[in-house]
This record gives structure tokens, C-alpha cells and sequence, in this order.
């Protein structure tokens, strides 16, 4: 089946006439084809969400608060369609989907219809002897959404947030994982959001992401993706000072202290590591544990970590799906065999044919490694020991990210 790109409310076809194939990681088959954007998709976005902003940028918040809820219902009624779609070109299991991603994306869109309404400013008596100072609120005008691929659908809606606040949007879903954003875009016409509100392009990174954070046309660009991605952007979207929004990577650290209730602690060491199978920003992605609990911390986690099931996505009592493509398979796979090489592999789930990577427990890593410094982004549970409190906040800390992070104690005063 071949997706077209989603253009002032209509389907249309790449400039190009080029196609890029969407897989199936679970199958590794080509489940559809979409359009390679390249600059003059581009423009003929651009010039729909401009025109449309005149439009929309002066509706009135209860306009935009009611189309939002109207499509927060349409997404809730085609729920089990795309949580479906989304496992299958994803990976994840449909459990995920269903219960976690789709929920907090129709939740992400209800509680935007009520933003909408509170687009207020602020005015000041007698900032200068003479004026009235007012502050405003009011929108950018045409904004562009990159999304990553480890939470499609429901970072397509988070970035309909502009749209709520009055801006139109072009959005630009990863190039292996396109499809439901551009369902996305089909409800949104349903709904009755006006032509040329929000577009969605599909393509590379490096030909239209680039393409949209470089136009002139464009106010605003927000990426939510790797931190390298996110440096390209700001350099290139510095040609016309547009807004830029990051939201890029992480490496949390999951610090637990001996006093901490350890069945919560384990559990949530094991979920927060491998959570979409670890394909997450705010994963757990280095485990510091007191040194008087390390060794009955290690043993439960091993104990939690053999439940731990990989499977058909879309199979309800599956875990783990595959990681998404052959290549994120394949760094994974290379950190895997650094660890191996610099550490000790205290447990290793069972291996499975295909993009499968299973839940590994790793120890005896270098706060230097690349293991403890860069973002793994699988189910590699990494784990290191400390004395101290003030050695706990100085490794925890020793990181060039700061996205999440988590502290496990019973003394409140401590943890805050
Ligand atoms: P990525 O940066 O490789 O890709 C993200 C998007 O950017 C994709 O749509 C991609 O096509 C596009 N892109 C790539 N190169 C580009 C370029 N030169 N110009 C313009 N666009 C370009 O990231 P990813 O691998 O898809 O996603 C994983 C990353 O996202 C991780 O680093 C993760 O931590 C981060 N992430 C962060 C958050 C958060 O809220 N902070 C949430 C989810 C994911």
C-alpha cells in the first residue's frame, strides 16, 4: 500500500515521484511505501500552512478547543486500528500501544483542548512613568514537528500542542515509522480541522528534515530526537532565527540507597530499563546501587528479568517486541559486544531469530565507557556500585545529558 503525503487536507504525491519502503521489524517485510519528500514538498507545505495561519491564527481558543476534543474522540474510536498499525511498524508490543502510548496521546490531546483556553498574558502598572506594558501571548505562525521513532503517534499529537496555541504545523515523522502520523493527519480532517492546519511530510532526515528546519517560511521548528540531530537543526535553523524546540536525548541514572523498599526498586529498575525495549530517552539507562544491597538487588533483578517475555508484537502477552530496524539492531548489538569485551554479562535473556535483543544485565563497566556515556537505546540493564552518598550524586551527575533520573530511598530528605 503507498501513503501519500498529507498537503492543504489533500493526499498528495512526492515531487520526486520517489518512494521509500516502511518495514515490518517483526517480519522484516515491506508493509508499505511512502513518499520521499524532497524541498519542493517542502514549499507546497509551507505555502498551505501559511495560508491557513492567517486563518487559524485567529480563531478563538473555544474553535480550537473544540476540534481538538474532536479529534481526541475520532483517535480514541480508531484506537485498537492504530495501536495495532503503530505495533506492527514499530515493534512494540501491542500491549504498550494500547495501554500506555494511545492512552496518553488522546489524554496529551484532551489536555490540550483546555490549554487552548489559556493562552493569557500579564500586564504591569507603570513598568515607565507614561506606558502600559502588556504582555501577550499569541502564536509563532507555521511550526515544523520532527518526530523520532521509538513514540510515533503519541509524539505526533504532543506536537499538536502549536496547533492548539493557534499555529499550523508540518509534520515530519521518522522515516521508518510514518504510518500513523499520517492517520493522524486523515482524522484530523474528519474532525474538521481546516485545510492546511496540519500537514504531514514523510522522508529522510537528512534530505526533508534538513529542508524543513533550513526554509525561511517557517517560524518555528521543534525536534524531539538524537542530541546529534538536534545540533544540525539549531546550526541550520539559525538562517532565519526561527524558533528552535529540543527535546533530545538521555543516559538517567537510577540511584538506589540501602534503605530503599527493594521489590519497588527492582521492579522499577527492570521496567524503566527496558521499557519499549529500552528504546527510551528517560530509560534507566545507568542502575548505581549501594554496595550493601548490590548483590540482593542483582539476584531479584535477575529473578524479575527471566519473566521478562519477547514475542510477536502483536501477541497480548508479549513483552518486548524487536527493536525497530536492522540498523538500531546492529548498534545495539555492537554495544552488546563492548560490554561483553569491558565488563561481565550477569544474565542474558534467550536470543531469538530476527531484530530481537534480549534483556542483558551488565556490571564491572567504566564510568568512562561508552557504555556509561552514551545513549544505548536496548534493553542493556548496566549496573555500578557505590559507598557514598556524595560518590552516588558525583557518578549520577558525571553526564553530558540531564533529561530524567531517579532516586530510591525510604528518607524523604534524602531523596529530595
Ligand atoms: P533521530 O535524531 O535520529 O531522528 C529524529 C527525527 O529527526 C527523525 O524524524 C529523523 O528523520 C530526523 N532527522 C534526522 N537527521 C536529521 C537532519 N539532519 N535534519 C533534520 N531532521 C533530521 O532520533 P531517533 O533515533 O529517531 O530517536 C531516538 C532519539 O530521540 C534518542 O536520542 C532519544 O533519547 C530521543 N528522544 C527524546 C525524547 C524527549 O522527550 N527528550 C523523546 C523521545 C525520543
Amino acid at each position: 500500500m503507498e501513503y501519500l503525503n498529507f498537503i492543504n487536507g489533500k493526499e498528495v504525491k512526492s515531487a520526486s515521484g520517489r518512494v521509500t519502503d516502511v518495514i515490518d521489524p517483526y517480519t522484516q517485510k515491506v508493509i508499505a511505501k511512502v513518499q520521499r519528500s524532497n524541498k519542493e514538498d517542502v514549499n507546497l507545505a509551507v505555502e498551505s500552512a501559511r495560508k491557513a495561519f492567517d486563518m487559524w491564527g485567529n480563531t478563538t481558543p473555544a474553535e480550537r478547543s473544540g476540534l481538538m476534543y474532536k479529534l481526541a474522540d475520532l483517535v480514541e474510536k480508531n484506537m485498537s486500528r492504530l495501536a495495532k498499525m503503530e505495533s506492527i511498524n514499530q515493534g512494540k508490543s501491542i500491549k504498550m500501544s494500547k495501554e500506555s502510548d494511545f492512552v496518553f496521546a488522546i489524554d496529551n490531546l484532551r489536555f490540550y483542548a483546555g490549554a487552548a483556553r489559556l493562552m493569557e498574558g500579564k500586564s504591569a502598572y507603570k513598568y515607565s512613568p507614561d506606558g502600559l506594558s502588556i504582555i501577550k501571548r499569541e502564536p509563532i505562525g507555521v511550526v515544523a514537528a520532527i518526530i523520532p521513532w521509538n513514540y510515533p503517534f503519541m509524539l505526533a499529537c504532543w506536537k499538536l500542542a502549536a496547533v492548539a496555541a493557534g499555529n499550523t504545523i508540518i509534520i515530519k515523522p521518522a522515516s521508518t515509522t510514518p504510518l500513523t502520523a499520517l492517520e493522524l493527519a486523515r482524522l484530523s480532517k474528519k474532525a474538521g480541522f481546516p485545510d492546511g492546519v496540519i500537514n504531514v511530510l514523510t522522508g529522510l532526515g537528512d534530505e526533508v528534515g534538513s529542508e524543513l528546519a533550513r526554509h525561511h517560511g517557517i517560524d518555528m521548528i521543534t525536534l524531539t530526537g538524537n542530541t546529534e540531530t538536534g545540533k544540525k537543526i539549531m546550526q541550520i535553523a539559525s538562517g532565519n532565527l526561527k524558533k528552535v524546540h529540543l527535546e533530545l536525548g538521555g543516559k538517567a541514572p537510577f540511584i538506589v540507597f540501602d534503605d530503599a523498599n527493594i521489590d519497588s526498586a527492582v521492579s522499577s529498575a527492570l521496567v524503566g530499563s527496558i521499557v519499549n525495549s529500552g528504546q527510551d530517552c528517560t530509560a534507566a539507562a545507568r542502575i548505581y546501587l549501594n554496595e550493601k544491597i548490590y548483590d540482593e538487588f542483582v539476584r531479584r533483578l535477575k529473578d524479575e528479568a527471566k519473566k521478562v517475555k519477547l514475542g510477536n508484537p502483536l501477541n497480548n502477552d508479549t513483552d518486548l517486541g524487536p527493536l525497530n530496524s536492522r540498523q538500531h539492531f546492529e548498534k545495539v548489538s555492537k554495544y552488546l559486544e563492548i560490554a561483553k569485551k569491558e565488563g561481565r554479562i550477569l544474565y542474558s535473556g534467550k536470543e531469538q531469530k530476527g531484530w530481537f535483543m534480549p534483556v542483558h544485565i551488565i556490571d564491572g563497566i567504566e564510568q568512562k565507557s561508552s557504555l556509561c556515556r552514551e545513549e544505548i537505546f536496548g534493553p542493556l540493564i548496566i549496573i555500578f556500585k557505590f559507598k557514598t552518598e556524595d560518590e552516588a550524586i558525583r557518578l549520577a551527575n558525571d553526564t553530558v545529558y540531564g533529561l530524567a533520573s531517579s532516586v530510591w530511598t525510604k528518607d524523604l530528605s534524602k531523596a529530595f
